[in-house]
């Protein structure tokens, strides 16, 4: 799975309080690709869960 945040992160942290560990946010939310694999279902869940859907995922 490779996920991606594409432009128009609004920065409401659903994302990282989901899991932290794969996302962290400075003015923007970010991916860090490599703790996503075993931590799919955080990341199906971060994309149904961001207001703006700019969270994508690549299965
Ligand atoms: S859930 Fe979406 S809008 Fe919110 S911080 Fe994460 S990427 Fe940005």
């Amino acid at each position: 799975m490779k996920v991606q945040i594409i432009p128009g992160c609004i920065a409401c942290g659903a994302c990282v309080s989901i899991n932290p560990d794969i996302f962290d946010m400075d003015e923007v939310a970010h991916v860090n690709q490599s703790k996503v694999a075993g931590h799919e279902d955080d990341c199906r869940a971060a994309a149904e869960a961001c207001p703006v859907h700019v969270i994508k995922i690549m299965e």
